[in-house]
């Protein structure tokens, strides 16, 4: 592939800063991940139609990340184009009790704002550290709560690069689900919340102890893309993580949390591969204990 040209034509195009050969260890949780051939801050929604465009008319691999906390990128390079949505699609708009937030809006931040003004609904992101974009994509959530529960409708970018409203019957929620993920090349661009109205005060304490929470049992001071697998139906992955005496089980820089087995983190100097190694590691342990295929909830990427 010609990668002078394309940053030639990319460029003419205006999407927002480029970067070139950018390493996705810095845009990712878990602190690895090799280099991206192109890495652009999208400054606002035609600039991601237009970039989408030329990646697909070229094709050129390509996709858009959020705060990179549930990705597990490779240590190779990543031969296309990742679009960054967190500067150009940050803008929240509060009418009534209705609120949009735009894809790259930060869960925690948006949890706060709203707060401040007496919206109750989110508190569940208090401590979930990825955009409004990726929160969908995963119908991500805690505490019992999650985005089906307060989602209205989205305004999604189609694999024609038209914009689409999808209700909350469209997006098909689930645990950790939504038809996001059966159409990979569909783009969420804002979402649209039903809150209640609460004492401001009140929610400020929910998430405060909600914090203090996820202080004492999640290894918050340490890289990680948060629960590595899904729970299954039976018991929390983690109790099987910890009935194969792996709490605390390193390869390389990368270990199974001493503090919450189902997290893995990297103590500073995990590589990518140590960690899928021990992802895979717990996988086998797991299913030759129990019978139990545990499944990923951290996102391979550029791994084939
Ligand atoms: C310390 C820690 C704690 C966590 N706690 C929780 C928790 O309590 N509950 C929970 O559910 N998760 C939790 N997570 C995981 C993670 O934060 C969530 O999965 C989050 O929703 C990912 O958002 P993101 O913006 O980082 O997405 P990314 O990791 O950047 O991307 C995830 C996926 O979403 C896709 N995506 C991103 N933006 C868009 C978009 N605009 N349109 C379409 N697809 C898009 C990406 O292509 C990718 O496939 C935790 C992670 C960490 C590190």
């Amino acid at each position: 592939m010609d990668f002078d040209r394309i940053f030639y034509d990319l460029a003419e195009l205006d999407l927002g800063e480029i970067l070139e050969n950018e390493p996705m260890y810095k845009h990712t949780t878990l602190k690895v991940g090799g280099p991206a051939r192109f890495f652009i801050n999208i400054k606002d929604i035609e600039a991601l139609k237009r970039g989408i465009a030329y990646c697909k008319e070229h094709q050129l691999k390509h996709m858009v990340i959020g705060k990179g906390s549930d990705l597990l990128f490779s240590d190779k390079e990543y031969e296309g184009v990742i679009f960054y949505l967190g500067n150009g699609l940050n803008e929240v708009h509060i009418n009534g009790l209705n609120v949009r937030a735009q894809a790259g809006v930060g869960m925690i931040y948006l949890a706060y704002e709203t707060a401040k003004t007496g919206l109750s609904g989110f508190e569940f992101m208090g401590g979930i550290p990825g955009t409004v974009g990726g929160g969908v994509y995963m119908n991500a959530g805690a505490y019992k709560y999650c985005f089906a529960d307060v989602f209205e409708s989205a305004l999604v970018l189609n694999e024609k690069e038209e914009l689409i409203t999808l209700t909350k019957e469209d997006m098909q929620f689930g645990y950790r689900h939504s038809i996001l993920q059966q159409h990979k090349d569909w783009i969420l661009i804002e979402a649209s919340f039903q809150m209640q109205p609460k004492d401001p005060q009140e929610i400020m304490e929910v998430l405060d102890n909600r914090k203090e929470k996820r202080m004492s049992t999640q290894p918050w001071n340490f890289a990680s893309a948060g629960s590595v697998f899904r729970n299954p139906e039976e018991k929390p992955a983690w109790k099987y993580i910890d009935e194969c005496g792996l709490r605390g089980h390193e390869i390389g820089g990368a270990q199974v949390s001493p503090k919450h087995s189902n997290f893995i983190v990297n103590n500073g100097y995990a590589s990518a591969k140590d960690i899928l190694e021990l992802i895979l590691l717990v996988e086998k342990t797991v299913f030759d204990h129990f019978h139990v295929e545990l499944i990923k909830e951290v996102i391979l990427v550029n791994w084939e």
